[in-house]
């Protein structure tokens, strides 16, 4: 990685003296040190759904390029109308879409013009087929359509040389349309963002393989690596670390060779057990960060050989909210693209709950078909089932809160966090 590409080696500290940092001073700083890592490759539009721009991208055509009809009916010269009812000879011949009328429509006259056709020479209105009569070649109607009506003009809909999508930009379905009618065939994206996930703990084991008692399957790591394909990014997966200083070296380092920043899970507080955060402060950088949030602290964040981890808590649900508040703008940013706050819209409570002040708190959540909204019963963040059971979460602002049913509270669809 060239330094250009490097993000700063303080981009993870924290303002000095504060104990709890609140969630948005910890976002704020996490916005301000993040900065794209990811080079650049051409691909074909069809190729890159899903992908970022590396840059501008401006129409080389306009749409539609030239002005055409918006129905099947007769087209002229809305100038050359005079008094109701209307009678004007039939000119010989069509405008169809691909095969453009050369000739010119004189004055007064009217040709049959079909849905998509260029307009022809003299005509600037068009007339539906239905509200007219062939009567001896003359195309008779009682009501005038207004001048320009049912047809499209030239670059209506995108001018040549604007801009179609800014750098940043994830390209989705719908936007191969426009790219397509605007002419682009080939784009610069970023290569996408390789993010190496590592578990790690003594009692973890990968699902398939003989568990005894005091044994839990790895449960995280199947989740985030899918999350970072559905982010767009290459995930690595760099198995499962042993609480002992080699097994975790061995796998970070395999992370900082193959991987732009590496995401781990569990041992991450400060305690005897917590051997990312032992590593960390041995051989790399290391900045605890105590976030004012439930579920989910503390978040360690540091170099390992010059790449950037994010050590999230190994509580599941923890470890899941943390990658989609704090782990997800930061990685998108990283990625290429523009700094990103989920969607969320305001619904009514459907449960009560009293809320202590100095924190901000995510609650799985479920819609209800009424539009209201519920939360799991248990608050455990070791409770994966409310994972599978919620459709997205319930943020709680930092101060004290008495909800009960009808509240309103800001709820955040899994959607709207890229699942
Ligand atoms: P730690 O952060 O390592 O203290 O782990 C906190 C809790 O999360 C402990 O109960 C761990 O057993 C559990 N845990 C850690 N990593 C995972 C994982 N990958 N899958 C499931 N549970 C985990
Ligand atoms: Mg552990």
């Amino acid at each position: 990685m060239s330094d250009d590409n490097k993000l700063a080696d303080d981009c993870f500290v924290l303002p000095p003296g504060v104990e709890w940092t609140k969630v948005e001073v910890a976002l704020q700083r996490l916005r301000a040190g993040m900065k794209a890592v990811t080079g650049v490759e051409r691909l074909p539009v069809q190729s890159a759904s899903g992908r970022i721009l590396a840059e501008d991208v401006t129409a080389k055509r306009s749409n539609p390029p030239v002005a055409n009809s918006a129905v099947d009916g007769f087209g002229f010269a809305h100038a050359s109308l005079k008094t109701a009812p209307f009678s004007l000879p039939q000119t010989e011949g069509a405008a169809k879409a691909g095969h453009p009328f050369t000739g010119d429509i004189p004055a007064g006259n009217a040709i049959k013009i079909l849905t998509g056709a260029p307009l022809p020479t003299g005509v600037d209105t068009v007339i539906l087929q239905e509200g007219t009569e062939l009567v001896d070649g003359f195309v008779t109607f009682k009501h005038a359509p207004k001048i320009s009506a049912n047809t499209r003009k030239a670059g209506e809909d995108v001018q040549v040389n604007a801009r179609v999508f800014p750098a940043g930009h994830t390209i989705r379905v719908q936007d191969l349309a426009l790219l397509a009618a605007t002419g682009i065939s080939e784009i610069s994206v970023r290569k996408k963002l390789r993010v190496g996930v590592l578990s790690t703990g003594d009692e973890l084991v990968q699902t398939g393989q003989p568990a005894e008692a005091h044994h839990i399957f790895d449960a995280n790591r199947p989740m985030l690596i899918e999350i970072i394909k559905r982010w767009g990014m290459a995930p690595i997966d760099l198995g499962l670390a042993r609480d002992d200083a080699a097994s975790l070296e061995a796998a970070l380092d395999r992370g900082a060779k193959e991987g732009d920043v590496i995401l781990t899970t569990g041992g991450a507080s400060a305690g005897e057990e917590d051997h990312v955060s032992a590593a960390l402060t041995r051989a790399g950088t290391i900045q605890t960060w105590r976030i004012a949030v439930k579920p989910g602290r503390p978040l360690v964040l540091g170099h390992w050989k010059n790449v950037p981890i994010f050590g999230l808590p190994g509580n599941p649900v923890a470890a899941l909210v943390c990658a989609l508040i704090f782990a997800r703008p930061a990685l998108l940013v990283m990625a290429g693209a523009a700094w990103s706050e989920p969607v969320g819209y305001k619904v009514e409570a459907a449960f009560s709950k009293s809320k202590k002040a100095g924190r901000r708190e995510y609650l799985r959540a479920r819609l209800k078909p009424s539009g209201q909204v519920e939360v799991f019963s248990s608050e455990g963040s070791g409770r994966i089932f409310g994972l599978s059971w919620a459709t997205g979460l319930v943020e709680l602002a930092d101060g004290a809160q008495e909800i009960v049913p009808g509240t309103m509270v800001k709820y955040l669809p899994f959607s709207g966090f890229g699942l």
